[in-house]
Protein backbone atom coordinates (compact mmCIF):
# COMPACT_ATOMS: atom_id res chain seq x y z
CA UNK A 1 0.00 0.00 0.00
CA UNK A 2 1.24 3.62 -0.90
CA UNK A 3 0.23 6.16 1.91
CA UNK A 4 1.85 9.08 0.19
CA UNK A 5 2.78 9.90 3.68
CA UNK A 6 5.82 11.97 4.32
CA UNK A 7 7.80 10.54 7.32
CA UNK A 8 9.73 14.04 8.09
CA UNK A 9 5.84 15.19 8.46
CA UNK A 10 6.81 18.45 5.91
CA UNK A 11 3.95 20.48 4.97
CA UNK A 12 3.22 22.07 1.46
CA UNK A 13 2.74 20.18 -2.01
CA UNK A 14 5.90 17.75 -2.31
CA UNK A 15 9.06 19.11 -4.19
CA UNK A 16 12.27 17.69 -4.88
CA UNK A 17 13.53 14.24 -3.50
CA UNK A 18 9.68 14.36 -1.45
CA UNK A 19 8.49 13.20 -4.66
CA UNK A 20 10.34 9.57 -4.40
CA UNK A 21 8.75 8.97 -1.13
CA UNK A 22 5.61 7.08 -1.65
CA UNK A 23 5.49 6.02 2.70
CA UNK A 24 4.76 1.88 1.12
CA UNK A 25 3.26 -0.54 3.80
CA UNK A 26 3.77 -3.95 2.72
CA UNK A 27 0.97 -5.81 3.64
CA UNK A 28 -0.77 -2.93 4.46
CA UNK A 29 -4.95 -2.02 5.71
CA UNK A 30 -6.95 0.34 5.56
CA UNK A 31 -10.32 0.89 7.56
CA UNK A 32 -12.32 3.34 6.24
CA UNK A 33 -15.85 4.43 7.81
CA UNK A 34 -18.57 6.91 6.33
CA UNK A 35 -16.32 7.92 3.90
CA UNK A 36 -13.52 8.61 5.28
CA UNK A 37 -10.43 7.17 5.97
CA UNK A 38 -10.16 6.34 9.96
CA UNK A 39 -6.54 3.95 10.21
CA UNK A 40 -4.08 2.91 8.50
CA UNK A 41 -1.56 0.10 8.81
CA UNK A 42 -0.53 -3.18 8.71
CA UNK A 43 -3.07 -5.98 8.45
CA UNK A 44 -1.76 -7.65 11.50
CA UNK A 45 -2.39 -4.76 13.71
CA UNK A 46 -5.85 -3.99 11.74
CA UNK A 47 -6.51 -7.98 12.75
CA UNK A 48 -5.75 -7.39 16.83
CA UNK A 49 -8.02 -4.09 16.46
CA UNK A 50 -10.97 -4.86 19.29
CA UNK A 51 -12.86 -2.11 17.82
CA UNK A 52 -12.29 -4.30 14.14
CA UNK A 53 -12.48 -7.40 15.49
CA UNK A 54 -16.09 -6.86 17.31
CA UNK A 55 -17.73 -4.95 14.12
CA UNK A 56 -15.96 -7.06 11.62
CA UNK A 57 -18.84 -9.04 10.02
CA UNK A 58 -20.19 -5.45 9.70
CA UNK A 59 -17.47 -3.65 7.44
CA UNK A 60 -17.14 -4.83 3.89
CA UNK A 61 -13.37 -6.00 3.52
CA UNK A 62 -11.66 -6.13 -0.03
CA UNK A 63 -8.95 -8.71 -0.18
CA UNK A 64 -5.91 -6.69 -1.74
CA UNK A 65 -3.37 -9.65 -1.26
CA UNK A 66 -0.59 -9.46 -4.08
CA UNK A 67 -1.78 -6.38 -5.47
CA UNK A 68 -1.17 -2.43 -4.97
CA UNK A 69 -3.42 0.02 -3.72
CA UNK A 70 -2.40 3.54 -4.15
CA UNK A 71 -4.81 7.03 -3.25
CA UNK A 72 -7.37 7.63 -6.05
CA UNK A 73 -5.56 9.87 -8.55
CA UNK A 74 -6.42 13.24 -8.82
CA UNK A 75 -6.82 14.68 -12.38
CA UNK A 76 -6.73 18.27 -11.52
CA UNK A 77 -7.34 19.39 -15.48
CA UNK A 78 -10.10 18.04 -17.94
CA UNK A 79 -12.37 19.59 -20.11
CA UNK A 80 -14.67 17.35 -20.66
CA UNK A 81 -17.83 19.46 -21.59
CA UNK A 82 -17.95 18.61 -25.44
CA UNK A 83 -20.41 17.01 -27.46
CA UNK A 84 -18.08 15.11 -30.39
CA UNK A 85 -14.36 14.01 -31.03
CA UNK A 86 -12.27 16.19 -33.52
CA UNK A 87 -11.42 13.52 -36.24
CA UNK A 88 -10.90 16.38 -39.12
CA UNK A 89 -8.77 17.99 -37.07
CA UNK A 90 -6.98 14.64 -35.78
CA UNK A 91 -6.42 13.99 -39.93
CA UNK A 92 -5.17 17.40 -40.67
CA UNK A 93 -2.64 17.28 -37.92
CA UNK A 94 -1.45 13.69 -39.23
CA UNK A 95 -1.27 15.32 -42.18
CA UNK A 96 1.29 18.24 -40.46
CA UNK A 97 -1.14 20.58 -39.56
CA UNK A 98 -0.03 22.85 -37.00
CA UNK A 99 -2.40 23.87 -33.93
CA UNK A 100 -2.54 27.50 -35.40
CA UNK A 101 -3.02 26.35 -38.64
CA UNK A 102 -6.51 24.45 -37.53
CA UNK A 103 -7.51 26.89 -35.35
CA UNK A 104 -7.00 29.61 -38.53
CA UNK A 105 -9.16 27.08 -40.75
CA UNK A 106 -11.93 26.87 -38.25
CA UNK A 107 -10.71 24.08 -36.51
CA UNK A 108 -9.62 23.52 -32.89
CA UNK A 109 -11.61 24.78 -29.90
CA UNK A 110 -13.93 27.10 -32.43
CA UNK A 111 -15.08 23.93 -33.68
CA UNK A 112 -16.43 22.58 -30.37
CA UNK A 113 -18.54 25.68 -29.73
CA UNK A 114 -21.70 24.50 -31.80
CA UNK A 115 -22.15 21.47 -30.68
CA UNK A 116 -21.71 22.41 -26.84
CA UNK A 117 -23.79 25.95 -27.46
CA UNK A 118 -26.83 23.47 -29.21
CA UNK A 119 -26.85 20.79 -26.59
CA UNK A 120 -29.21 20.11 -23.67
CA UNK A 121 -27.73 20.45 -20.44
CA UNK A 122 -28.77 16.48 -19.86
CA UNK A 123 -27.26 15.40 -22.85
CA UNK A 124 -24.43 17.54 -21.70
CA UNK A 125 -24.02 15.45 -18.53
CA UNK A 126 -24.45 11.99 -19.78
CA UNK A 127 -21.33 12.46 -21.70
CA UNK A 128 -19.36 14.14 -18.81
CA UNK A 129 -20.80 11.04 -16.65
CA UNK A 130 -19.55 8.52 -19.07
CA UNK A 131 -16.14 10.26 -19.07
CA UNK A 132 -16.23 10.91 -15.17
CA UNK A 133 -17.60 6.75 -14.32
CA UNK A 134 -14.54 5.71 -17.26
CA UNK A 135 -11.78 7.90 -15.39
CA UNK A 136 -13.02 6.11 -12.46
CA UNK A 137 -12.35 2.78 -13.73
CA UNK A 138 -8.79 3.44 -14.70
CA UNK A 139 -8.50 4.78 -11.01
CA UNK A 140 -9.35 8.64 -10.79
CA UNK A 141 -11.72 9.89 -7.77
CA UNK A 142 -11.12 13.18 -7.87
CA UNK A 143 -11.67 15.44 -11.37
CA UNK A 144 -11.34 19.08 -11.96
CA UNK A 145 -13.79 19.72 -14.76
CA UNK A 146 -14.28 22.79 -17.40
CA UNK A 147 -16.09 24.47 -18.79
CA UNK A 148 -14.89 26.29 -22.28
CA UNK A 149 -16.41 25.06 -24.53
CA UNK A 150 -19.25 27.23 -24.82
CA UNK A 151 -18.03 30.99 -24.98
CA UNK A 152 -21.38 32.74 -24.30
CA UNK A 153 -23.04 33.64 -21.22
CA UNK A 154 -25.77 31.03 -21.53
CA UNK A 155 -23.99 28.57 -23.11
CA UNK A 156 -21.02 28.36 -20.12
CA UNK A 157 -23.14 28.53 -17.49
CA UNK A 158 -24.95 25.43 -19.03
CA UNK A 159 -22.08 24.15 -19.34
CA UNK A 160 -21.24 23.94 -15.59
CA UNK A 161 -24.51 23.18 -14.63
CA UNK A 162 -23.78 19.65 -16.87
CA UNK A 163 -20.82 18.94 -14.15
CA UNK A 164 -22.69 19.68 -11.45
CA UNK A 165 -25.52 17.33 -12.39
CA UNK A 166 -22.90 14.74 -13.30
CA UNK A 167 -20.99 15.40 -9.94
CA UNK A 168 -24.43 14.74 -7.98
CA UNK A 169 -24.27 11.14 -10.19
CA UNK A 170 -20.99 10.04 -9.69
CA UNK A 171 -19.61 9.10 -6.26
CA UNK A 172 -15.91 10.86 -6.90
CA UNK A 173 -15.51 14.19 -6.05
CA UNK A 174 -15.80 16.68 -8.78
CA UNK A 175 -14.12 20.26 -8.63
CA UNK A 176 -15.89 22.76 -11.10
CA UNK A 177 -13.72 25.29 -13.05
CA UNK A 178 -14.98 28.09 -15.39
CA UNK A 179 -13.15 28.76 -18.61
CA UNK A 180 -15.44 31.21 -20.67
CA UNK A 181 -11.56 32.87 -21.25
CA UNK A 182 -10.69 29.50 -23.50
CA UNK A 183 -10.47 31.40 -26.39
CA UNK A 184 -11.83 34.31 -27.94
CA UNK A 185 -15.03 33.66 -29.93
CA UNK A 186 -14.92 34.24 -34.10
CA UNK A 187 -18.14 36.34 -33.15
CA UNK A 188 -15.10 39.06 -30.92
CA UNK A 189 -12.18 38.69 -33.27
CA UNK A 190 -10.69 42.28 -32.97
CA UNK A 191 -12.45 43.46 -29.85
CA UNK A 192 -11.20 40.97 -27.57
CA UNK A 193 -11.72 43.28 -24.86
CA UNK A 194 -15.22 43.44 -24.83
CA UNK A 195 -14.95 39.24 -24.71
CA UNK A 196 -13.26 39.64 -21.21
CA UNK A 197 -15.44 42.34 -20.16
CA UNK A 198 -18.18 39.62 -20.33
CA UNK A 199 -16.38 37.33 -19.02
CA UNK A 200 -15.51 39.77 -16.17
CA UNK A 201 -18.97 41.91 -15.52
CA UNK A 202 -21.50 38.11 -16.46
CA UNK A 203 -19.73 35.07 -16.51
CA UNK A 204 -17.67 35.43 -13.10
CA UNK A 205 -20.44 37.14 -10.91
CA UNK A 206 -23.09 34.81 -12.00
CA UNK A 207 -21.13 31.54 -11.91
CA UNK A 208 -19.87 32.68 -8.51
CA UNK A 209 -23.11 33.52 -7.29
CA UNK A 210 -24.81 30.50 -7.80
CA UNK A 211 -21.71 28.63 -7.03
CA UNK A 212 -21.13 26.79 -10.03
CA UNK A 213 -17.14 27.12 -10.10
CA UNK A 214 -14.50 26.82 -7.40
CA UNK A 215 -11.86 28.21 -9.78
CA UNK A 216 -11.33 30.40 -12.80
CA UNK A 217 -9.15 29.43 -15.82
CA UNK A 218 -7.88 31.32 -18.46
CA UNK A 219 -5.96 29.69 -21.46
CA UNK A 220 -3.56 33.14 -21.78
CA UNK A 221 -0.97 32.55 -25.24
CA UNK A 222 -0.47 33.47 -28.54
CA UNK A 223 -3.96 33.13 -29.97
CA UNK A 224 -5.67 33.26 -26.75
CA UNK A 225 -5.40 36.14 -23.87
CA UNK A 226 -2.76 38.32 -23.52
CA UNK A 227 -1.32 38.73 -19.88
CA UNK A 228 -2.98 41.88 -19.44
CA UNK A 229 -6.38 40.23 -20.16
CA UNK A 230 -5.64 37.28 -17.84
CA UNK A 231 -4.83 40.00 -15.27
CA UNK A 232 -7.95 41.63 -15.54
CA UNK A 233 -10.29 38.26 -15.27
CA UNK A 234 -8.00 37.20 -12.37
CA UNK A 235 -9.10 40.56 -10.83
CA UNK A 236 -12.45 39.75 -11.37
CA UNK A 237 -12.31 36.25 -10.23
CA UNK A 238 -10.32 37.75 -6.78
CA UNK A 239 -13.66 40.00 -6.53
CA UNK A 240 -15.57 37.11 -6.28
CA UNK A 241 -13.66 34.72 -3.96
CA UNK A 242 -12.63 31.96 -6.91
CA UNK A 243 -8.90 31.38 -7.12
CA UNK A 244 -7.49 31.10 -10.09
CA UNK A 245 -5.38 28.99 -12.19
CA UNK A 246 -4.27 29.09 -15.82
CA UNK A 247 -2.92 27.77 -19.01
CA UNK A 248 0.55 28.82 -19.91
CA UNK A 249 3.30 28.05 -21.56
CA UNK A 250 2.22 25.62 -23.84
CA UNK A 251 2.99 28.03 -27.13
CA UNK A 252 4.73 30.59 -25.90
CA UNK A 253 6.57 32.07 -23.37
CA UNK A 254 4.82 34.27 -20.77
CA UNK A 255 6.18 35.95 -17.46
CA UNK A 256 4.21 34.58 -14.66
CA UNK A 257 5.60 37.00 -12.09
CA UNK A 258 2.80 39.77 -12.83
CA UNK A 259 0.34 36.86 -11.85
CA UNK A 260 1.68 35.75 -8.53
CA UNK A 261 -0.46 38.26 -6.29
CA UNK A 262 -3.26 36.12 -7.49
CA UNK A 263 -2.08 33.72 -5.94
CA UNK A 264 -2.71 30.69 -8.69
CA UNK A 265 -3.29 27.53 -7.49
CA UNK A 266 -1.65 26.00 -11.01
CA UNK A 267 0.10 26.85 -13.84
CA UNK A 268 -0.86 24.18 -15.98
CA UNK A 269 1.42 22.98 -19.42
CA UNK A 270 4.56 25.14 -18.59
CA UNK A 271 6.32 23.95 -21.61
CA UNK A 272 8.00 27.37 -21.99
CA UNK A 273 9.29 28.82 -18.83
CA UNK A 274 12.29 31.43 -18.39
CA UNK A 275 14.93 30.63 -15.60
CA UNK A 276 13.46 33.47 -13.20
CA UNK A 277 10.36 32.01 -12.53
CA UNK A 278 11.44 28.62 -11.91
CA UNK A 279 13.50 31.03 -8.97
CA UNK A 280 10.24 32.17 -7.93
CA UNK A 281 8.00 29.24 -8.51
CA UNK A 282 9.98 27.03 -6.44
CA UNK A 283 9.33 29.53 -3.21
CA UNK A 284 5.70 29.31 -3.12
CA UNK A 285 2.57 26.53 -3.12
CA UNK A 286 1.60 27.14 -7.11
CA UNK A 287 1.54 23.84 -8.61
CA UNK A 288 3.24 23.26 -11.86
CA UNK A 289 0.38 20.81 -13.61
CA UNK A 290 2.08 19.13 -16.59
CA UNK A 291 0.31 16.98 -19.23
CA UNK A 292 1.97 15.34 -21.40
CA UNK A 293 -0.68 13.56 -22.84
CA UNK A 294 -1.14 16.90 -24.87
CA UNK A 295 2.59 17.22 -26.36
CA UNK A 296 2.22 13.48 -27.64
CA UNK A 297 -1.37 13.71 -29.24
CA UNK A 298 0.03 16.51 -31.09
CA UNK A 299 3.02 14.60 -31.98
CA UNK A 300 5.50 17.61 -30.62
CA UNK A 301 9.74 16.41 -30.15
CA UNK A 302 9.62 18.39 -26.63
CA UNK A 303 7.92 18.12 -23.62
CA UNK A 304 7.71 20.58 -20.33
CA UNK A 305 10.98 20.06 -18.64
CA UNK A 306 9.54 18.27 -15.73
CA UNK A 307 13.51 17.66 -14.60
CA UNK A 308 14.12 21.39 -14.51
CA UNK A 309 11.34 21.88 -12.56
CA UNK A 310 11.94 18.99 -9.81
CA UNK A 311 15.28 20.14 -9.48
CA UNK A 312 14.87 23.39 -8.46
CA UNK A 313 12.20 22.63 -5.90
CA UNK A 314 8.73 23.48 -7.99
CA UNK A 315 5.93 21.16 -6.84
CA UNK A 316 5.01 19.17 -10.24
CA UNK A 317 1.33 17.82 -10.38
CA UNK A 318 0.03 15.59 -14.00
CA UNK A 319 -3.21 15.36 -15.27
CA UNK A 320 -4.84 14.32 -18.56
CA UNK A 321 -5.89 17.34 -20.02
CA UNK A 322 -8.82 15.52 -21.30
CA UNK A 323 -9.75 16.70 -24.09
CA UNK A 324 -11.24 16.57 -27.66
CA UNK A 325 -8.93 18.42 -29.63
CA UNK A 326 -5.42 18.02 -28.18
CA UNK A 327 -5.25 14.93 -25.32
CA UNK A 328 -8.49 12.56 -25.70
CA UNK A 329 -7.60 10.31 -22.77
CA UNK A 330 -9.21 9.79 -19.25
CA UNK A 331 -5.54 7.50 -17.85
CA UNK A 332 -3.66 8.77 -15.65
CA UNK A 333 -1.66 6.07 -15.85
CA UNK A 334 -1.09 7.11 -19.67
CA UNK A 335 -0.30 10.54 -18.46
CA UNK A 336 1.94 8.54 -16.29
CA UNK A 337 3.68 6.31 -18.37
CA UNK A 338 4.22 9.12 -20.66
CA UNK A 339 6.01 11.52 -18.11
CA UNK A 340 8.26 8.56 -17.31
CA UNK A 341 9.41 7.74 -20.84
CA UNK A 342 9.07 11.45 -22.57
CA UNK A 343 9.65 13.46 -19.23
CA UNK A 344 12.57 11.68 -17.44
CA UNK A 345 10.31 11.44 -14.34
CA UNK A 346 11.03 8.27 -12.26
CA UNK A 347 7.78 5.96 -11.56
CA UNK A 348 7.39 7.06 -8.12
CA UNK A 349 7.79 10.73 -8.54
CA UNK A 350 4.83 10.36 -11.37
CA UNK A 351 2.58 8.86 -8.39
CA UNK A 352 3.11 11.57 -6.03
CA UNK A 353 2.48 14.22 -9.23
CA UNK A 354 -0.64 12.52 -10.05
CA UNK A 355 -1.90 11.90 -6.45
CA UNK A 356 -0.67 14.20 -3.52
CA UNK A 357 0.21 17.17 -5.94
CA UNK A 358 -2.89 16.60 -7.94
CA UNK A 359 -4.38 17.43 -4.62
CA UNK A 360 -2.48 20.23 -3.73
CA UNK A 361 -2.89 21.86 -7.27
CA UNK A 362 -6.60 22.07 -6.83
CA UNK A 363 -6.18 23.14 -2.84
CA UNK A 364 -7.65 20.09 -1.30
CA UNK A 365 -4.59 18.01 -0.07
CA UNK A 366 -6.38 18.39 3.37
CA UNK A 367 -8.72 15.58 2.46
CA UNK A 368 -7.28 14.26 -1.20
CA UNK A 369 -4.14 12.69 -2.68
CA UNK A 370 -2.87 10.64 0.65
CA UNK A 371 -3.92 7.73 2.37
CA UNK A 372 -3.95 9.28 5.95
CA UNK A 373 -6.38 9.25 8.97
CA UNK A 374 -8.94 11.89 8.67
CA UNK A 375 -8.79 12.42 4.70
CA UNK A 376 -11.61 10.89 2.48
CA UNK A 377 -11.68 7.21 1.57
CA UNK A 378 -10.61 7.48 -2.02
CA UNK A 379 -8.61 4.31 -3.06
CA UNK A 380 -7.47 2.78 -6.16
CA UNK A 381 -6.62 -0.87 -6.49
CA UNK A 382 -4.24 -1.85 -8.81
CA UNK A 383 -3.74 -5.81 -10.10
CA UNK A 384 -0.12 -5.36 -10.65
CA UNK A 385 2.83 -6.47 -7.61
CA UNK A 386 4.52 -3.61 -8.15
CA UNK A 387 3.56 0.42 -8.25
CA UNK A 388 6.20 0.37 -11.31
CA UNK A 389 4.25 -1.44 -12.83
CA UNK A 390 1.31 0.88 -13.52
CA UNK A 391 3.52 3.38 -15.86
CA UNK A 392 5.31 0.16 -17.37
CA UNK A 393 2.18 -1.73 -18.84
CA UNK A 394 1.53 1.74 -21.20
CA UNK A 395 -2.03 1.43 -22.96
CA UNK A 396 -3.75 -1.14 -20.77
CA UNK A 397 -5.52 -0.97 -17.35
CA UNK A 398 -5.10 -2.87 -14.78
CA UNK A 399 -6.92 -0.81 -12.16
CA UNK A 400 -9.53 -3.28 -10.84
CA UNK A 401 -11.47 -1.91 -8.00
CA UNK A 402 -12.00 1.91 -7.05
CA UNK A 403 -13.43 3.56 -3.71
CA UNK A 404 -14.81 6.74 -3.85
CA UNK A 405 -15.72 8.82 -1.15
CA UNK A 406 -15.95 5.14 0.54
CA UNK A 407 -18.42 4.31 -2.41
CA UNK A 408 -16.50 1.07 -3.88
CA UNK A 409 -16.65 0.51 -7.83
CA UNK A 410 -15.57 -2.68 -9.26
CA UNK A 411 -14.23 -2.37 -13.05
CA UNK A 412 -13.78 -6.63 -14.18
ZN1 LIG B 1 -6.42 22.43 -20.90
Amino acid sequence: MLTLRLASGKLGPRRGSDLNELGIIEDGAVLCLGGKIVSVGTTKDALRDPWIRKHRKQLTEIDCAGKVVIPGFVDSHTHPVFVSPRLVDFEKHIEGASYEQIADAGGGIRSSLEGVRNAKTAALTERILIAFKDMAAHGTTTVEAKSGYGLTIESELKSLEAIRAAAHRWPGTVVPTLLGAHVVPIEFQGCSQKYVEIVCNEMIPRAARRNLAQFVDVFCDKGAFTPEETGQIFAAAMEHRLSVRAHMGQLSETALAPFLRYKPASFDHMDHVNSEDVQHLAKLDTVATLVPGANYFLGLKTYSDARRFIEAGVPVALATDYNPGTSPTISMPMAMSLACTQMKMSPAEVIAAATINGAWALRMADRKGSIEPGKDADLAVFEVEDYREIPYWFGANHCQITVLNGVIAAHD
